[in-house]
């Protein structure tokens, strides 16, 4: 039975990086007919964040990784396990209590004198260390990577397994319970990666079966390097909230380094588990790109039927009634690439807008005159009328029909950039219309 976990720390927001080492943990447990399992590491009591953990559940939920089964590892301190695994450690010479318990495994350990001066002092009690071996090799395939890994045990530090007060560190944690919970195959971000062979030694000296172990690519910034927020979010919470919809998001995270065998781009959770397959694991590290994720967006936005469209658009429309909403909702549903967009394309309809002369054109006083003329002799205010009209206007004062609507466009809006105006002009109604025209001219 293929068995999976995400075994996030709640120590703050879930990234695109944690949303993706999830997907794809969830995906091949799924695809295998197999069980994922959240496990809540949270033994770092210093490191908590409250509320983190409820977070995580809900983003996972919101994207429809459904977990099988559930653990809080610091609740599971209470049943021993975790002292019983470091205590046999100790007991067959695998590990050795220590009173300098420094949590950054490469300032402890990488020093042979402070290693020296910390082993075999035959204390009975204190913090609980790894006793790595000299001079051996340690490796594992690495099913994401494809290839053998090792270490020389020589550059491995004597990582802290046990703390004093009795909670052990990722490392035992980690360990005891990928083997108690039975998971076969473990994925996670490239930068565990230094840890991995202290892992590969507890897992020996427990009598441990190893699982399979693969750990993911980096993702990269566009602007090169690891993945940073210079330009805007790279929290999943911080996407959603910048506009972009569950779905499209972790379909775009499917493919930052993993691709099908048939290229297909967009595809639901289903679909995804359906194919997925390890051998579509990509070899170099993705760049997160956010030209694609808008391009994405757009189609899952163009995707959504009229009705679906208003419901996403629900938090980003307040102020705007149910019935006006319906009348946009057509106007910008192909525009708009993001819901964020939402409010710069059409607030005007519900607010009136401040026009900055100097984005009108030089003849701006004729055509808005022009166009205050014609629509103030419409008696049936709808699109055909409107459209005539103005067309009119255009000819029989031969003005260049961009400069004409561009003029148009911002006195009743202010901006350049809205739905097509003739339709705008229909919902904002005559009166509104006329006014502004009024104002700017
Ligand atoms: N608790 C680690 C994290 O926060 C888990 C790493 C692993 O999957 O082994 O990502």
């Amino acid at each position: 039975m293929v068995r999976t976990r995400f075994a996030p720390s709640p120590t703050g927001n879930i990234h695109i990086g944690g949303l993706r080492t999830a997907l794809y943990a969830y995906a091949l447990a799924k695809h295998n007919k197999g069980e994922f399992i959240l496990r809540i590491e949270d033994t770092d009591k210093k490191r908590e964040v409250e509320g983190a953990t409820e977070k995580i559940k809900e983003l996972l939920n919101l994207f429809g990784l459904i977990w099988d089964e559930y653990f809080i590892q610091s609740e599971r301190v209470k049943s021993g396990i975790y002292k019983k695994a470091a205590e046999k450690l100790v007991k067959e010479g695998h590990a050795y209590y220590c009173q300098h318990e420094g949590r950054n495994a490469k300032k402890e350990g990488f020093s042979k004198e402070l290693r020296d001066s910390c082993r075999d002092k035959n204390l009975t009690s204190g913090a609980i260390k790894l006793r790595v071996p000299d001079n051996e090799k340690v490796s594992f395939k690495d099913f994401v990577v494809g290839k053998e890994i090792s270490w020389n045990t020589s550059d491995v530090a004597d990582a802290t397994l046990l703390k004093s007060d009795g909670f052990p560190t990722y490392h035992l944690a980690v360990v005891v319970d990928d083997n108690d919970m039975k998971v076969s195959h473990v994925l996670r971000g490239h930068d565990w990666m230094p840890s991995t062979p202290i892992h590969l030694l507890v897992h020996k000296y427990l009598g441990f079966k190893l699982p399979e172990i693969g750990h993911l690519t980096d993702i990269l910034d566009p602007e090169g390097g690891k993945l940073s927020k210079r330009k805007g979010s790279t929290s999943v919470e911080g996407l959603l909230k910048e506009g972009y919809l569950p779905s499209a998001l972790l379909n775009y995270v499917c493919l930052l380094g993993w691709a099908p065998k048939n290229n297909q781009e967009i595809f639901s959770l289903e679909e995804f588990v359906a194919m997925f397959d390890p051998k579509g694991f990509q070899k170099s590290n993705p760049v997160f790109d956010r030209a694609k994720l808008d391009w994405m967006n757009g189609e899952y936005i163009r995707k959504a039927d009229l009705e679906g469209f208003i419901r996403m658009l629900k938090s980003e429309s307040s102020g705007f009634s149910e019935e006006l909403l319906k009348k946009i909702a057509p106007l910008i549903k192909d525009r708009i690439k993001k819901l964020s967009e939402f409010g710069n394309y059409t607030r005007f309809f519900i607010e009136e807008p401040t026009v900055e002369k100097k984005l009108l054109g030089p003849n701006s006083k004729k055509h808005l005159e022009a166009a205050k003329k014609a629509l103030d002799k419409i008696k049936k205010w709808d699109l055909e009328e409107i459209n005539e009209v103005l067309m009119e206007a255009v000819k029989d004062n031969g003005f260049k029909i961009g400069d004409f609507f561009m003029d148009l466009r911002i006195a009743v809006t202010g901006t350049r950039f809205t739905p097509p105006i003739n339709d705008s002009i229909v919902i904002l109604g005559k009166d509104t219309t006329l006014k502004r025209l009024s104002k700017v001219t």
